[in-house]
């Protein structure tokens, strides 16, 4: 199917690159396992042994720290149940902006679980991690610190390298959800402190349904599917070679891509242009450091899902930001954190730029925002 409307959700999933595009289509021409020793298998091997010398440079890890996954989701549920048996932690401390699959793989660990909140500009709030770590050491205790990079519905960029510095000298270990910021920032895996780190193919114009776990040799135990040894025993089940090519193609190609479409100056345009509309309009985060792909921002007293309605049939797809995986638009925990009224929170909406962004793409959003916002002020007796 031919999808005509303008695409407003890299952070939900970007387009897939070309680049990514042809090497899947090359790879799923070849038959095999990649496990096998016969000349097929070999071909397979090849392609994921290259796939992952791409991710391995895009995330500044050594080659051997990258184990192929079958999602982010996945790479993180093996970081934090794996990890939480292998290190025998005695608890997890996550923070309260985290994404679902750090929340609720922290929960099936069945440890005692505690959040950090976030201040009022989305940061996560490092001295209730410091408190934390501090009454685990008066206790003997040792737990695995879960942070994201970078938030997915405000664009936040955490300040991740000040936890390092908090957990780095600790016998405590760190895991970082690092897919919102994967391609963004410069990753330096291999000579920062986190002991694990996960990453997404598919928030890089590569396909879903492969991710990635960045995992240190001393933290190399946090396995969750041994099965039939792949990856090094890292991760059982036999690899997705066209999947993986496409991830590889995507890493190597993302970060110019993403650079020349000039994502922050095009989020700024649209900032201004919805202000000029809506002078009461709210962005979630603004004054904190903001990846500059994305805006979550609300106009108060239209409703999100009205808006997004409204939006779509103009033929733009933005999200909330906080959609679950029934599509129903539920309450961001993330805003809640912040401090954000529910009533607000009901208006947020996120508009989220990447590689195949380009300045046509906001302007026709600013004009459909600007009917929308007119349609509700016109039926509300407010002028636009
Ligand atoms: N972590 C963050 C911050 C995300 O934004 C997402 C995807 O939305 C995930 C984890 C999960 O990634 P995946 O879809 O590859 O499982």
């Amino acid at each position: 199917m031919r999808q005509s409307a303008i695409y407003l959700d890299h952070n939900a999933s970007a387009p897939l690159l070309p680049e990514a595009r042809a090497a899947m289509v090359a790879a799923l021409d070849l038959s095999g396992n990649p496990s096998s020793v016969h000349g097929h298998g070999r071909a397979l091997r090849n392609l994921i042994e290259t796939a992952r010398g791409q991710v391995a440079k895009l995330s500044g890890a050594e080659r051997g720290q990258v184990v192929f996954t079958g999602s982010a989701t996945e790479a993180i549920t093996q970081a934090i149940v794996g990890g939480a048996k292998a290190f025998k932690v005695d608890g997890i401390v996550v923070s309260a902006g985290e994404h679902m699959a750090v929340l609720k793989a922290a929960e099936a660990t069945g440890l005692p679980v505690a959040k950090a909140g976030l201040d009022e500009d989305g940061l996560i709030r490092i001295e209730e991690i410091g408190a934390a770590l501090a009454k685990a050491d008066a206790a003997e205790q040792r737990l695995l610190v879960c942070v994201h990079l970078v938030n997915n519905e405000t664009g936040v960029m955490q300040p991740v390298e000040r936890i390092e510095v908090l957990v780095g000298p600790t016998p405590h270990h760190l895991f970082v959800d690092a897919v919102q910021g994967f391609g963004k920032l410069g990753l330096k895996f291999a000579s920062r402190a986190p002991d694990m780190m996960a990453i997404s193919a598919h928030k890089i114009g590569g396909p879903a349904g492969v991710g990635a776990l960045l995992v240190k040799g001393h933290a190399d135990q946090a396995r969750l599917i041994p099965g039939g040894g792949q990856e090094q025993g890292r991760r059982g089940g036999t690899e997705s070679a066209p999947a993986i090519a496409g991830f590889g193609a995507a890493a190597e190609a993302f970060a110019s891509r993403f650079y020349e479409a000039n994502v922050s100056a095009l989020i700024r345009v649209a900032e201004d242009g919805m202000r000029a509309v809506a002078p009461d309009l709210v962005v979630f985060g603004e004054k904190a450091d903001r990846i500059g792909n994305a805006s979550n921002f609300a106009v108060p007293g239209l409703k999100n899902s009205v808006a997004m309605m409204g939006l779509d049939l103009l033929g733009l797809s933005v999200s909330s930001g906080s959609a679950c995986s029934s599509g129903k638009v539920g309450p961001s925990h993330v805003l809640a954190a912040m401090g954000v009224k529910p009533e607000l929170a009901e208006c947020a909406m996120r508009l989220s730029l990447g590689w195949s962004s380009t300045t046509d793409d906001v302007e026709a959003f600013l004009k459909g925002f600007g009917e929308v916002v007119g349609r509700h002020r016109s039926r509300h007796g407010r002028a636009a």
